[in-house]
């Protein structure tokens, strides 16, 4: 179902795991001047109603809400562990000080593991100060709202590692999929907008 406001869609990245140009590479694509060759590492943020929702946060994620000029940020959501989705974590500390506010994290179990071995100074037991204040929401299989806003888990596999996509409306967005079940194909489909990962032909 579409959604009965507007939203804005914002790359924020759409590179791989290493970003494009990658560090020391002087091929064709990281030494060319196209501006499609130029990608940050991946994530997209939604902003519906003046309210950010930016889904994974990898190591450019600083640079990301700069560019953006970012001021506010109501949600992050993590579609899977890998380190260049989470790896920008510690930035969010920026947040919490100017807005003197604590920020949402939406993330599945899985997800949160990785956080821990990530980043073991956010646990609670062995937090210190200074170290970046999270609301953690663990998340499933099933859709789940945020200020009112749906957001459908779509289930897809990286390998033998599951990763969420979302679909917010009639947009869908899903990254690192190497296979969809046709079970997870429903919840595509009837989307007016597929964002989906093509790493390889
Ligand atoms: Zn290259
Ligand atoms: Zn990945």
């Amino acid at each position: 179902m579409p959604l009965n406001k507007p939203m804005t869609i914002t790359f924020l990245g759409t590179g791989t795991s290493t970003g494009v140009p990658v560090v020391a590479c002087d091929c064709r694509v990281c030494t060319s001047d196209d501006s499609r060759d130029s990608r940050l590492r991946t994530s997209v943020m939604l902003e519906v109603e003046g309210t950010h929702y930016v889904i994974d946060c990898g190591p450019d994620f600083r640079y990301q809400m700069i560019r953006e000029k970012v001021e506010d940020i109501g949600a992050i959501l993590f579609t899977h562990g890998h380190r260049d989705h989470i790896a920008g974590l510690d930035d969010v500390r920026a947040f919490n000080y100017v807005l003197n506010k604590t920020v949402d994290i939406y993330a599945s179990d899985a997800v949160i593991d990785s956080i821990n071995k990530e980043f073991p100074y956010i646990l609670k037991e062995k937090r210190f100060f200074g170290a970046p204040q999270l609301h953690f929401h663990i998340i499933n299989h099933n859709p789940f709202s945020i200020n009112g806003l749906l957001f459908t888990p779509i289930e897809v596999e990286h390998h033998k590692m599951q990763v969420f996509g979302f679909r917010v409306g009639d947009f869908s967005y899903i990254t690192d999929a190497s296979h969809i079940s046709e079970q997870e194909k429903e919840k595509i489909k009837g989307s007016n907008v597929l964002v989906i990962n093509a790493l390889r032909k």
